[in-house]
């Protein structure tokens, strides 16, 4: 394609051309960086002629490299973005830069200034400041985008509290992962807020009773009712935004009560065998007892038992449990 005669301005003659790598020294704001990029040059005199696509190439490569030594990389940017479902149009709005601003430094046309590089730094460090930023941000936020904000706060905030409070995580990491398909699993006939944060209990307490470690990483306080995860509401908004949730209200002659119900069979693919027997048997349990009966039951439990109101339930609780789920390791590979 470039072998094709051209007029090259240096030596004012048609000449051949051939294309070969060249080092470029790149300056962006007082900060260097070299790389090799192909370039054009010309056979007569040896010359670098001009190339539309060649050069638009090296200076694509020149903000590639810039990124990596001293910014921040488009596909870190994406990267983080998808790990919280965050679109394109709600992260330019809460960290405030116009959507093609971002788009241009998802793909590498465009190098972050130093004040949005520093923001966007701060925000993939500690995703609970997307929160902040998005109080802070004079952006319309929909209603969606807003539930969605709390749902990565909610997702935020037990990471933090993993680092400083294993014991009351089960010794586990938070696997938003296994909560969403657990939650979703349990709701396949419809649940109540009750059964649902019991049904996590009795799982990820009877997990830890098999095997020292929970298993989502949840942490469980103590409240009138039994054992509840604080956040479970936002989580289970975020559910009902995305169309994986419904919810219905059951209409009793003498009182009402809300139900969820998951809109798609669940696979328990991402479990293994102890905590799918665990789960299992958890849901079938949930079936035939109502809300009260598992408020009774869990009431009589040490971890409910031993604890202030409000505080956070000790895992090493589970060691007394008196309703254990799944059966023990032994029992499955028999
Ligand atoms: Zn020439």
């Amino acid at each position: 394609m470039k072998d094709n005669f051209s007029y090259c301005d240096i030596c004012q003659s048609k000449t051949s051309t051939f294309v070969a790598p060249k080092k470029y020294d790149f300056n962006h704001n007082g900060k260097f960086v070299s790389f090799l990029a192909d370039a054009l040059f010309c056979e007569t005199c040896k010359n670098q002629m001009y190339d539309y696509e060649l050069d638009n190439q090296a200076s694509l490569k020149a903000i590639a490299h810039y990124n990596l030594q001293y910014g921040i990389s488009g596909k870190t940017i994406i990267d983080f973005r998808n790990q919280y479902n965050i679109s394109q149009s709600t992260f330019s709005k809460i960290i405030g830069i116009a959507k093609k601003t971002l788009v241009s430094y998802e793909t590498e046309q465009a190098i972050p200034n130093d004040h949005f590089l520093q923001i966007l730094r701060i925000v993939i460090n500690n995703p609970n400041t997307l929160e902040l930023f998005a109080k802070n941000s004079s952006s319309y936020f929909t209603e969606k985008e807003l539930l969605k904000i709390n749902a990565f706060s909610f997702t935020s905030q037990s990471m933090y509290l993993r680092e400083d409070s294993m014991e009351y995580q089960g010794y586990n990491s938070f696997n938003i992962q296994k909560i969403i398909d657990m939650i979703l699993f349990f709701c396949q006939n419809g649940a109540t807020m009750t059964k649902l944060n019991k049904a996590l209990f009795y799982a990820d307490f009877s997990h830890y009773h098999h095997d020292a470690v929970s298993i989502t990483g949840l942490s469980y306080q103590k409240a009138d009712k039994g054992p509840f995860v604080s956040t479970l509401y936002q989580l289970v908004d975020k559910l009902l935004v995305e169309g994986k949730l419904i919810k219905e209200t059951i209409d009793l002659s003498n009182y009402k009560y809300q139900i969820y119900k998951s809109k798609e069979k669940i696979s328990l693919k991402n479990f293994d065998d102890l905590e799918k027997s665990i789960i299992k048997e958890i849901q079938g349990h949930l079936l035939v007892k109502t809300s009260k009966h598992i408020s009774d039951e869990s009431h009589e439990e040490e971890a409910w038992l031993l604890t202030e109101d409000g505080a956070y339930i000790s895992y090493h609780h589970a060691n007394t449990l008196k309703k254990i789920y799944g059966l023990v390791k032994s029992d499955i590979y028999e």
